[in-house]
Parts: C-alpha cells; sequence; structure tokens
C-alpha cells in the first residue's frame, strides 16, 4: 500500500468516515481511507441476496427534517420508502403503538368511554 502524499488518514470507511473523505477530496485533499471490515459502509452495509437487500448489521432508518441533507443524500443512494406502524399483540389482540385515542377505544370500547361521561 503505497502511504505518501496523503494530508488525511481516515479510519472507518462508515458513514462519517466516507462523508469525510468525499468532502475533503472535493476540496483537493487526498484521502487514506482504511477500514478493518473487508467492505464499506461501516454499520450501514448492506448485500444483495438473491434480489433481496440484505443489512448485515440490523435494517437503518434514515431520518431527517433537513431538505439540504434529504437531497445530499439521495445523490449516493436510493432509499426504500418506510413508514414506521407499530401494532402491540396482547391477548391474540393488535393495538396501535404508541398509544393513541384509538389504542383506549380498541382495549375499551365506546361503550366503556360513554359509561364514564355519565
Ligand atoms: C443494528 C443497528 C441499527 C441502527 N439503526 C439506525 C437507524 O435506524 N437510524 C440511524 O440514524 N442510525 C442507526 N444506527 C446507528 C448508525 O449505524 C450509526 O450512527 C452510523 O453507522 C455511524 O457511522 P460511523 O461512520 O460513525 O460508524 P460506523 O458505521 O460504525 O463505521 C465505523 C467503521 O470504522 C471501522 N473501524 C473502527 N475501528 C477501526 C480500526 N481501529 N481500524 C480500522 N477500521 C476501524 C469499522 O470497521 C467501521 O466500518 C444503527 C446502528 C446499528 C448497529
Amino acid at each position: 500500500m503505497k502511504t505518501g502524499n496523503y494530508q488525511y488518514l481516515i479510519v472507518g470507511a462508515g458513514l462519517f468516515g466516507s462523508i469525510f473523505a468525499h468532502e475533503a477530496a472535493r476540496k483537493g485533499h487526498r484521502c487514506l481511507v482504511i477500514d478493518k471490515r473487508d467492505h464499506i459502509g461501516g454499520n450501514l452495509y448492506t448485500y444483495q441476496e438473491d434480489g433481496i437487500t440484505v443489512h448485515q448489521y440490523g435494517a437503518h432508518i434514515f431520518h431527517t427534517d433537513s431538505k439540504e441533507i434529504w437531497a445530499y443524500m439521495h445523490r449516493f443512494a436510493d432509499f426504500i420508502p418506510f413508514t414506521n406502524q407499530v401494532l402491540a399483540n396482547y391477548q391474540d389482540q393488535f393495538y396501535n403503538l404508541p398509544f393513541n385515542m384509538n389504542t383506549f377505544y380498541q382495549l375499551w370500547g365506546y361503550e366503556h368511554r360513554q359509561r364514564h361521561k355519565r
């Protein structure tokens, strides 16, 4: 491995190291990125198996309320739309989580609410 003439040695090719290297290189700095793993991406790493995207270290959800960051990240990767809808199974019934008025209705029903109004 040739190690001369680098301004930055970046240990870790995860999200931070990759973005840092990308931005530093854009500004004309020569970077060397090393990683002890045999792939880039750090904990975000995915691979394809039978047409399925497998998250080696666990699924990742990307969320931001910044349009700028959203647009920036889309320059590097496609994202699969995801809506977080959690249901809890209690005594063979499914309930909305986090708790909302619908959960209380599911648990105690309309009659219970009417009874407590009186
Ligand atoms: C299972 C799981 C689920 C997650 N879900 C989410 C989520 O839904 N949303 C979210 O925003 N975040 C999530 N995270 C957190 C997210 O993975 C991290 O915030 C992000 O990956 C951090 O990026 P990083 O570059 O700092 O570190 P990493 O991705 O950990 O990358 C660091 C890299 O450095 C390398 N390295 C470390 N030490 C050395 C060394 N001495 N020599 C050489 N290489 C080295 C490692 O091999 C690794 O590849 C999750 C994390 C895990 C584990």
